[in-house]
């Protein structure tokens, strides 16, 4: 396993990424939706790797919720930097990170293909993020 660090711009809110999965292997989606294209938003995720946060107060964190309202996306509450976003599933926590917020950046990434999620119902979209988020870990 590797890890990665991610943060917002500030530093005030990061988190730990941990895979077994080089980085030219990662999945890189770029979700079509209108929230991700505004972010410009590019995600990866792990089911055998896990999250952790590596700043202390949960609080910092802020999150927004729209359309069928299942996820969080997470920002820094202070300079609104655009971590990812996070499911409860089962009494986990998954998350899919946004690969922008990576610092430093790994080499390689292959380029994100383009995902549209429309379509979906709340029960599709559950199984999917069950089958490929990464869980977030308590640290
Ligand atoms: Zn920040």
């Amino acid at each position: 396993m590797s890890a990665y660090r991610g943060r917002c711009h500030c530093g005030a809110v990061g988190y730990e990424y941990e895979t077994a999965i080089a980085p030219a292997d990662w999945p890189m989606r770029a979700c079509q939706c209108s929230f991700c294209q505004k972010h410009g938003a590019l995600y990866t995720s792990d089911p055998a790797a896990f999250v952790r946060w590596t700043h202390q107060d949960p609080w910092l964190l802020s999150r927004y919720r729209f359309g069928h309202k299942t996820a969080d996306f997470v920002f820094c509450g202070r300079c609104g930097g655009y971590l990812g976003a996070v499911t409860e599933e089962g009494g986990q926590t998954l998350m899919v990170i946004n690969t922008r917020t990576l610092d430093p950046r790994p080499e390689g990434l292959p380029a994100a293909q383009p995902m549209s999620y429309e379509g979906e119902t709340s029960g599709d979209r559950n199984m999917r993020r069950s089958a490929r988020w990464t869980p977030v870990r308590d640290s």
